[in-house]
């Protein structure tokens, strides 16, 4: 399908339904590990393996894990709850039903991001097929049964930025609240697009877009579905409701089914599972959930803003990277003395420079030989002035590669700031008496020369000389 033109004027309209596999140690219903197996159909059970007689129980800490993701998103936790089979066929549903939650999921509402979140329920993962060699399929049993929440905005984005953004601010929740480690490479987080166009105030009939999975194909599968449906209408065609599938490699959206609807799935409430009061279970009130929340992303944007008053990018780059925020949270506790100023400082070159050293090596955060003791006494020393920012570049490194005091560096390699005004006077001399035919031409006028004496200065001392000393030195001794 050849689509060039973007036709301006329509309305986006985006719901997504966000999957996330659950870090627990047993399964939704049985007592199988969850965790990821290089061999296939090791973590598997009667239970999970939907065989007759068998009989499900409810892994508590999965539904406590979900209630802990609606705490943080201000969600309404259910006093009644229930479990609902899901009923269909398909090789990788062994019971021919999966369990999941339909009148009454554990969660309603709350909101992410400026998003309004529909719902939070729990269900279970399906299995796994593969069809990679012609003719035949295999299916790997071992993800049958894992924790499955599964989130569902309202229709409220309206552009793929908002919805590559909103996944990621949910990610990056369910990595701090530990529900999730969410990693869409893995498939732990599964992203589905909900799209239409229209150019009323009605919404558009929307397709639903599956297989997603990075945050850019969330941006890619939208842009490319803006194109077709608006070319779609544009010719005074139609949009089909249906169920489509993102093709990474060709960049494009593809037909796969007619979309089935609710009913289609025959749910009933689950008979094998009781049904649950929530409120009257002790574990999980709302003081027990409340306290075990850890700071979120957003609390600790906001704390880092009123007490270190940092620039936004240097913040996101401490929110998303934790490990990276850990390290500037020691720097900046010790540093809380020494001044906002010192903080600010010691966030620059932790983002600039040490995680630029860090980078080369590979993408996580590698403080190198940089104890952060060690990074705090650099910071101290710039802030004296024991070192200019050029010097203290330098000795950075150092540390980065071989570690050590930056003190010791600092006077290994004569780098220490001169500001004693008799040594730079010693200097100064120098170089005026170095360089007669200059100091001719600058008392003659051309006083733009003054920043050659300067520059000199700065080469014989390697950069470790406060310039502002030695510019006041330099025209005192010129005049
Ligand atoms: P279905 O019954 O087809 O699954 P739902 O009402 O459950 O539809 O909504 C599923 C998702 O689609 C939700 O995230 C919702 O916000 C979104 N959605 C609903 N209507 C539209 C629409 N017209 N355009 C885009 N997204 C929509
Ligand atoms: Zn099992
Ligand atoms: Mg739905």
């Amino acid at each position: 399908m050849e689509i060039s033109n973007v036709v301006e004027g329509y309305k986006i309209t985006i719901g997504l339904e966000i999957h996330a596999e659950l870090k627990t140690n047993s399964k939704m219903f049985c007592g199988c590990a969850n965790s990821s197996e290089s061999l296939p159909n090791i973590n598997i059970c009667p239970i999970c393996m939907g065989h007759p007689g068998t009989l499900p129980v409810i892994n508590k800490e999965a539904v406590r894990k979900v209630l802990l993701v609606g705490k943080a998103v201000g969600g309404k936790i259910a006093d009644f709850t229930e479990f609902d089979r899901k009923n269909y066929f398909y090789p990788d549903i062994p019971k021919g039903y999966q369990i999941s939650q339909y009148k009454f999921p554990l969660i309603s509402g709350g909101t992410l991001s400026g998003v309004q979140l529909t719902r939070i329920h729990l269900e279970e993962d399906t299995a796994r097929s593969t069809h990679d060699t012609p003719g035949v399929s295999l299916v790997d049993f071992n993800r049958a049964g894992v924790p499955l929440m599964e989130l569902v905005t309202e229709p409220v984005i309206h552009s793929s930025t908002e919805a590559m953004n909103f996944g990621k601010e949910l990610q990056l929740l369910l990595q701090y609240l530990q529900v999730s480690d969410a990693n869409m490479e893995k498939g732990e987080m599964r992203v589905e697009v909900n799209f239409s166009v229209s150019k009323s105030e009605e919404f558009g009939t929307k397709v639903e877009i599956k297989n997603i999975n990075s945050f850019r194909a969330v941006g890619k599968a939208i842009d490319f579905e803006y194109k077709r449906q608006t070319a779609l209408l544009e010719k005074g065609e139609k949009v089909i409701q249906e169920t489509r599938g993102w093709d990474e490699n060709k960049g494009i959206t593809f037909s796969q089914r007619k979309k089935e609807s609710a009913h289609d799935y025959r749910y009933f409430p689950e008979p094998d599972l009781p049904k649950l009061l929530l409120s009257e279970i002790a574990e999980f009130s709302d003081e027990n959930l409340k306290s075990s929340l850890p700071e979120l992303p957003n609390e600790k944007r906001e704390r880092y803003l009123k007490d270190f008053k940092l620039k936004i990018e240097d913040i996101e780059t401490f929110i998303t990277n934790r490990e990276v925020g850990d390290y500037f949270e020691q720097v900046a506790s010790d540093l809380v003395a020494l001044g906002d100023e010192a903080i600010k400082l010691a966030s620059n070159y932790i983002t600039s420079d040490l995680l630029g050293y860090s980078k080369n090596i590979d993408s996580s955060f590698k403080p190198g030989k940089v104890t952060a003791t060690n990074f705090v006494q650099l910071i101290t020393m710039i802030k004296k002035g024991d070192l200019s920012s050029r010097g203290a570049k330098d000795v950075l490194k150092i540390m980065f590669e071989v570690g050590g005091s930056p003190e010791a560096i600092a006077n290994e390699k004569d780098l220490i700031q001169k500001s004693n005004i008799d040594e730079i006077k010693k200097i100064a001399e120098k170089i005026i008496n170095d360089n007669p035919e200059v100091v001719i031409e600058y008392k003659a006028g051309k006083e733009s020369l003054l920043q050659f004496f300067i520059g000199e200065g700065m080469k014989v001392t390697k950069g470790s000389v406060n310039p502002g000393v030695l510019k006041t030195i330099i025209l005192d001794l010129l005049k």
